[in-house]
């Protein structure tokens, strides 16, 4: 459920016309629903709801300050992959020890920041992170917390690009390695293993691969128990999937996902930690496009909108769909036409639907995408020096940009121009 519905013939953010805010930023931009994204983080902390735990937004899914505010405010911690990420979770007010730190190619500088910040623990992906850390935590002659990411070699049974938890992929240590690598981390100074990480993928439609993994990491925690480690976190990862299509199945709820996790590992004791991002912003942001032309092709006719792949690129890079609804309701029973809807970026890539049925549209009507508040604005590029799209909040009746639209000055004079392409003196 989210807070984007048609009241009195027209699309509303909770209780703001999107028209309203179109007439005031422009199009095309971002809006999220400080409701939506709520009633999203505390689903997930009702379910895991008895056991000790704590919600983790992968803020890389939608990572405004405004938006990290919101989930902070109400609880939760952050995941973060990258020294960027750290430093605007800190910025946004976050707190050093509920930042957990993932991520396969960590840097000597953000392990610094973060620990010079602060962090809750570093899920290690590999054995020569491992030892880098280790040089460089004791080196600042502080001890840090730390799980192994384990790789359980189950399919997510998602798209490829987004499947994580397959021995072929880059991510985590084989789960078979887990207890030689505890064992080196017993010995290294600078890192206290406190529990055990595993992450397996993105938009997963079904809880059953998520049993696998978890079943192995329950049987991984008894293996290191009795080889004398303190597991006691277990990091579950984020991956729940969203209803991109209102037509289809729905995945599992957060409640079922919290039921699974209760039952593989609740009796093991451990504070648990799950990482979820694209369900708690995804269906919490819209992205709204103006259609700019109509154009007649050979037997199909295209949307042309102002919005294209820089701005949202889901479509273009995973074949993702978009649920496209007019922002005017269309009348009840109107016919509706097939249409390829398409941005004006250069590239036929730059497609976001083919075939479309909707109703009939003119130049100047606006669109909304369901479903793009995660994995979208942060996905964005100024490609074909289109700027980025502002993003508002809407919390209620008022609303806010969160992120202007820059200028074209301020784009372009981020060149500089090196000495001696300026103009010789004379
Ligand atoms: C991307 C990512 C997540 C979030 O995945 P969602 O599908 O957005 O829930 C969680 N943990 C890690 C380590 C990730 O890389």
């Amino acid at each position: 459920m989210d807070h984007f519905l048609y009241r009195g013939g027209e699309l509303f953010a909770e209780e703001v016309a999107i028209s309203e805010i179109a007439a005031k930023v422009g199009t095309p931009f971002y809006v999220y629903s400080t409701a939506t994204l709520t009633r999203h983080y505390r689903l997930f902390d009702e379910a895991l709801e008895g056991m000790p735990h704590l919600v983790c937004y992968a803020m890389k899914a939608a990572s405004n300050q405004a938006i990290l505010k919101v989930l902070a405010g109400l609880g939760a911690g952050m995941d973060v992959v990258s020294g960027g990420e750290y430093a605007r979770a800190k910025a946004a007010g976050v707190p050093g020890d509920r930042i957990v730190f993932s991520g396969i190619g960590k840097t000597r500088d953000e392990m610094r920041l973060a620990l010079l910040g602060g962090v809750r623990q570093f899920n290690i992906e590999s054995e020569p992170e491992m030892a880098v850390l280790s040089e460089v935590a004791a080196g600042m002659g502080v001890t840090v917390p730390v799980t192994v990411r384990v790789n359980p070699d189950v399919d997510a049974r998602t798209h490829a690009k987004i499947a994580t938890g397959k021995s072929e992929n880059k991510f985590g240590i084989p789960i078979a390695r887990a207890r030689a690598v505890y064992a080196r981390i017993a010995a290294l100074p600078g890192l206290e293993a406190i529990g055990i990480d595993v992450h397996i993928g993105s938009q997963l439609t079904e809880l059953e691969p998520f049993r696998q993994a978890y079943e192995k990491v329950a049987e991984l925690t008894e293996l290191l128990r009795a080889d004398g480690h303190d597991i006691r976190r277990l990091d579950l990862g984020g991956g729940l999937g969203i209803p991109y299509e209102r037509s289809n199945q729905a995945p599992p709820l957060p409640t079922e996902y919290g039921a699974l996790i209760r039952q593989v590992l609740g009796h093991l004791g451990c504070e648990i930690e799950i990482e979820p991002g694209r369900l708690i912003a995804g269906n919490a942001g819209v992205m709204i496009a103006e259609v700019i032309y109509v154009k007649s092709g050979e037997g199909r006719d295209f949307l042309i909108l102002d919005g294209a792949m820089n701005d949202l690129i889901r479509p273009a890079m995973y074949g993702a769909h978009h649920d496209i609804i007019p922002v005017i309701e269309p009348a009840p029973g109107i016919e509706q036409q097939p249409y390829d809807i398409v941005g004006p970026v250069c590239e036929s890539g730059d497609t976001f639907a083919r075939a479309r049925m909707m109703p009939p549209l003119k130049g100047g009507d606006l669109v909304a995408f369901r479903g793009a508040g995660a994995y979208g604005a942060v996905m964005a590029s100024e490609y074909n020096t289109r700027p980025l799209i502002p993003e508002v909040l809407v919390n209620e009746h008022q609303f806010a940009v969160i992120r202007p639209r820059p200028t074209y000055d301020e784009m372009i004079n981020r060149d500089k121009i090196p000495v001696w392409l300026n103009d010789p003196p004379c």
